[in-house]
C-alpha cells in the first residue's frame, strides 16, 4: 500500500512499511559490481539455495532523508552507514560495496522517490533501508559468489507521536543478543532474530524493550535491542564499551555533540549497578534519535532504577535531542559536516 499523498497525516504516520515508486539494485557477479538498476517491483527473484536464506549472509543499514526548513532534502552521515556496511560485509564474508556506490545508490533512491519525502514541520522523514544479501546457491557452508545490494525507501512519521516521552525497559536475563567475538558489532539480521523472543516477552510484560548485559560475565551493560545505551552523571555522558555492541552512528554523533556542548564523554565498561548513579538514561538510534528511559527493571535481582519525574525526559536528553534534530532538519548550523543535500 502507498500513502495517499493528498490525505496523509505526516504526524501520525507509523514507523511501518509503505510502498514507494522505485528501489535501486546493484548485483555483484564475476568478481565485480555491476551498474545501478532501477526497479518498480517489490519482489526479488532469488534462488532457493541462496546463502542468505540458509546461512544468514544478510546485512542491512538504516538512515533517513530529512526535508529542512529551507526546503532542501538532506541525508545524515551516509559515509558512516557505508563504512559500517563494509564492516558487516567483511565480517560475514560478503562482497564489500564501495562507499561511492553506496552513496550514489542512496542519492538515487531518494531522488527517484522525491514525492514521498515528507515535508518539513511534522518530524516525518524518508527512511532508507539498504540491504546486502548472498544470492548464489550453496549447500555446503561457504560464502556465495554473487551478491545483491539493494535500497528501498518508505516514509515514516515522527517516532514520538505526542512529544518526546520516556519509556520503561527491562534487563534481559534469559537471552543474549550477541556474544563477544560473535557478530554483535556488525549489522546482520541474525542478531535481530536472536533478539525477537526477548523483545516479545518484554513487550508482553509492558516494557518498551530490553537492555542486554554482556553475554560473558553478565555484569556490564551492553546495549538495547536495536539501539545503544547512554547514561548521564553530572556533566558526563557515559556509554558502554564492549565487544558485542553495534556501533551506533547516532551514539557516535551524540558523543561529538555532547563534547561540543561542554560535556565529558566516557566510553567504558558500565557495571549494571551503576544504573543507580545516573541522573538520566536513554537509548539512541536513527529511528528515534533519543528514547529517554524512566524506569529500568531487573527481574532477577528484583531491582528497579527510576529516572526523573516518571513523566518527562531529563534536561540533558532534551538538550541533546533538540540540538541534534535541529541539525538534521536544517534549523541549526551543522558545525560537524554531518549532513549533505540531495540534488533533487
Ligand atoms: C542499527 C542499530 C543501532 C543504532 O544505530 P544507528 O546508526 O544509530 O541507527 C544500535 N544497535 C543495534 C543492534 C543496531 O542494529
Amino acid at each position: 500500500m502507498q500513502v495517499d499523498l493528498n490525505t496523509v497525516d505526516w504526524k501520525t504516520l507509523p514507523f511501518g512499511y509503505y510502498d514507494t515508486d522505485y528501489n535501486v539494485r546493484c548485483y555483484y557477479r564475476n568478481g565485480e559490481w555491476g551498474k545501478i538498476e532501477v526497479s518498480s517491483s517489490k519482489d526479488i527473484s532469488i534462488h532457493m539455495a541462496a546463502t542468505c536464506l540458509h546461512y544468514g549472509q544478510e546485512g542491512f543499514e538504516g538512515l533517513k532523508a530529512y526535508t529542512g526548513k529551507d526546503g532542501k532534502v538532506r541525508i545524515f552521515r551516509v559515509d558512516e552507514n557505508a563504512k559500517r556496511m563494509q564492516n558487516t560485509a567483511n565480517r560475514i564474508l560478503m562482497a564489500v560495496p564501495p562507499v561511492e556506490l553506496f552513496r550514489e545508490m542512496v542519492h538515487t533512491v531518494v531522488k527517484l522517490n522525491k514525492r514521498f519525502v515528507p515535508p518539513y514541520g511534522y518530524g516525518a522523514t524518508l527512511y532508507i533501508r539498504p540491504l546486502l544479501i548472498g544470492m548464489s546457491p550453496e549447500v555446503g557452508v561457504k560464502p556465495a559468489d554473487e551478491y545483491l545490494l539493494m535500497m528501498f525507501v518508505t516514509p515514516v512519521g515522527p517516532y514520538f507521536k505526542d512529544g518526546f516521552k520516556p519509556v520503561d525497559m527491562m534487563i534481559s536475563r534469559n537471552y543474549d543478543r550477541a556474544a563477544p567475538q560473535g557478530t554483535g558489532t556488525v549489522k546482520v539480521g541474525g542478531n535481530y532474530a536472536a533478539s525477537l523472543q526477548s523483545l516479545a516477552e518484554a513487550k508482553k510484560l509492558g516494557y518498551s524493550s530490553t537492555i542486554y548485559l554482556d553475554a560473558k560475565e553478565k555484569k556490564y551493560i551492553d546495549e538495547c535491542g536495536p539501539a545503544n545505551f547512554f547514561g548521564i552523571k553530572g556533566k558526563t555522558y557515559v556509554t558502554p564499551k564492549s565487544e558485542s555492541i553495534l556501533p551506533s552512528i547516532t551514539n557516535k554523533s551524540l558523543q561529538q555533540l555532547a563534547e561540543y556542548l561542554g560535556y565529558t564523554v566516557e566510553r567504558r565498561q558500565v557495571p549494571f549497578e551503576e544504573l543507580a548513579e545516573f541522573s538520566e538514561t536513554a537509548e539512541c538510534g536513527t529511528a528515534a534519535v533519543i528514547t529517554p528511559i524512566k524506569k529500568i527493571v531487573d527481574p532477577v535481582a528484583g531491582k528497579e532504577f527510576t529516572y526523573g519525574d516518571g513523566k518527562n525526559p531529563g534536561p540533558v536528553c532534551t538538550e541533546l535531542f533538540t540540538k541534534y534534530t535541529a541539525i538534521q532538519f536544517g534549523e541549526a548550523e551543522d558545525p560537524f559536516g554531518w549532513t549533505e543535500v540531495v540534488d533533487l
